[in-house]
């Protein structure tokens, strides 16, 4: 998995299972444009034990930033794609990136329930 473009600083928070990083991403244009290159609020990622109210509270601001970012939707599309399971990535926590994938997963079958209909009835 990519280190976010804010992970310089959020080493402590991201648990140590966590996938190496992949060059190629390393590399990725819109990581070099990323707002949150030093995210020196932490804002990203939750410190251990952290109360819900906090969290609440440092999620909508990592959101501000990520709204201000010229790089979320590329950033968002690839916490989808890898998936990124911790942190604020393209303005979307780890919770909703979930509720994304299951609507997407939704889509996609209905997608290909309707293709096998079109098919079978042209058939
Ligand atoms: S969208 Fe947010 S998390 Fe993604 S690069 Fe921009 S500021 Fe960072």
């Amino acid at each position: 998995m990519l280190q976010p473009p804010h992970q310089s600083l959020q080493v402590a928070a991201v648990p140590a299972q966590r996938a190496p990083v992949r060059d190629r991403d390393q590399d990725a244009p819109w990581h070099t444009e990323a707002v949150c290159r030093r995210d020196e609020a932490g804002l990203f990622f939750a410190p251990s034990k952290e109360p819900t109210a906090a969290r609440l509270s440092r999620e909508e601001a990592a959101k501000r930033v990520c709204a201000r970012c010229p790089v979320m939707v590329e950033c968002r599309e690839h916490a989808l794609l890898q998936p990124e399971p911790y942190g604020v990535w393209g303005g979307l926590t780890a919770a909703e990136r979930r509720v994304v994938l299951a609507r997407r997963r939704r889509r996609d079958v209905e997608l290909k329930k309707a293709a096998r209909g079109t098919i079978a009835a042209a058939g």
